[in-house]
């Protein structure tokens, strides 16, 4: 008789269907935008991270077809071999500028970013602590690391202060992860506190911009600028693949906190350079956020638009939200699904967010600065729609 090695992921399947944690990917045809072709359907999409309309921007189209014709389609090897072009130095000082700092790395993708420099800045014999919150890239970078990692509460200070009281003396290093805006929930970690406890207790901060970048502060630098906390010591993570429209990551700091991650981060020297086509795209979208405010304006008119609209509806309690992310609460599993089945029969695309991602339940509304007035509010009919009709 042989045993099947294999047999237990069958058996795993079954548990994640059972507890309706079933996921699938849907198909996009043509470009992204506030409209799309999802599965056949054509939808109001509330569900992007293209906060900025970017992605499907004719400048930056034109600049990655301009730099395959001139640099080919791949990298061809890690920065430190032969991967490295002109465009990555140009990219990577075109961020530094925009976060105001002295230089800039670009990954291969924002979770390799966070990995790669967690587990360069900390080690066994140091502590990291991470808001209950986190992104997934942040936590498994600090399993990585190999550091002791303490969970504190969401956004709670007091018991970061206290955990720090407790435990700091026993480490060597210390470093506060955080997101600036929560990827599922769309609040703000409150930055310019958060760094003075780092600050009385000698710790690091890691901040991920992922949500931020492109979003807040007046030159679109973040939540770090949006908190003015311009010019604090920090490492300053973000995507390149969000409000930015392309695809990668960076860490933007000090010059010596950049020169020891090309020296130390794993995941940068080991991986190949980012393609022509994404960093050129990525370049023209930092572009266009430092030189075109009025995207970001129209961006926050829509949040706010949204948001009272959403408020004269009775039964859709909100998340508490500072960003584009809008989170409507569901009592559970079920109901959330109904709501996303509900709302794209109507038309929009919005997804239920469910365990295991988050803690509860919820529809996770996502704005861009490319929506029209009209758009959503046929959004805001349609949930009104939901709440009386989508099967509790
Ligand atoms: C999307 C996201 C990342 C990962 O970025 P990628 O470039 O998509 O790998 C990291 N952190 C947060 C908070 C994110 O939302």
């Amino acid at each position: 008789m042989m045993n099947n090695p294999y047999d237990w992921i069958d058996r795993s399947l079954q548990t994640i269907h059972r507890a309706g944690w079933t996921r699938h990917t849907r198909t996009l045809t043509g470009l992204p935008g506030t409209v799309i072709n999802i599965d056949g359907q054509v939808l109001l999409n509330f569900a992007s991270n293209d906060y900025l309309g970017l992605a499907s921007d004719d400048r930056l189209i034109q600049a990655a077809i301009q730099a395959t014709e001139g640099y080919g389609t791949g990298s061809t090897g890690s920065r430190l071999i032969t991967g490295h072009r002109q465009l990555h130095r140009d990219l990577e000082m075109a961020i530094a500028t925009l976060k105001q700092t002295e230089d800039a790395l670009v990954f291969s993708s924002g979770y390799a970013a966070n990995i790669g420099t967690i587990a360069a800045l900390v080690g066994k014999r140091d502590l990291i602590l991470c808001d209950a919150y986190n992104h997934s890239s942040l936590r498994n970078g600090a399993i990585v690391s190999g550091a002791t990692l303490l969970d504190y509460h969401h956004c709670d200070l007091v018991q970061l202060s206290q955990q720090l009281e407790t435990h700091r003396k026993q480490f060597q290093r210390c470093l506060i992860i955080t997101d600036s805006v929560f990827s599922m929930d769309g609040d703000l970690c409150p930055l310019a506190e958060l760094f003075d406890v780092a600050a009385a207790f000698d710790c690091m901060v890691l901040v991920d911009e992922a949500h931020g970048t492109g979003v807040l502060g007046k030159n679109g630098a973040g939540g770090i600028e949006h908190c003015g906390c311009t010019g604090r010591p920090a490492v300053q993570m973000g995507t390149l693949s969000k409000a930015i429209g392309s695809l990668g990551g960076y860490i933007a700091g000090s010059a010596p906190l950049i020169d020891f991650l090309r020296h130390r981060a794993a995941s940068w020297i080991y991986s190949t350079g980012l393609s022509p086509a994404d960093t050129a795209a990525a370049l023209a979208a930092v572009t266009v956020i430092q030189t075109e405010p009025d995207r970001r304006d129209r961006l926050w008119q829509n949040i706010v638009y949204l948001k009272q609209k959403l408020a004269q509806l009775p039964n859709l309690p909100l998340l508490p939200s500072d960003s584009a992310i809008i989170c409507i609460a569901m009592p559970n599993v079920q109901t959330a699904m109904n709501f996303s089945q509900y709302l794209q029969s109507a038309g929009i695309l919005a997804l239920a967010i469910r365990p295991p991602t988050v803690p509860t339940s919820r529809i996770r509304l996502t704005l861009m600065a490319t929506h029209t007035p009209a758009q959503i509010d046929q959004l805001v009919i349609a949930l009104a729609g939901a709440v009386v009709n989508a099967p509790r």
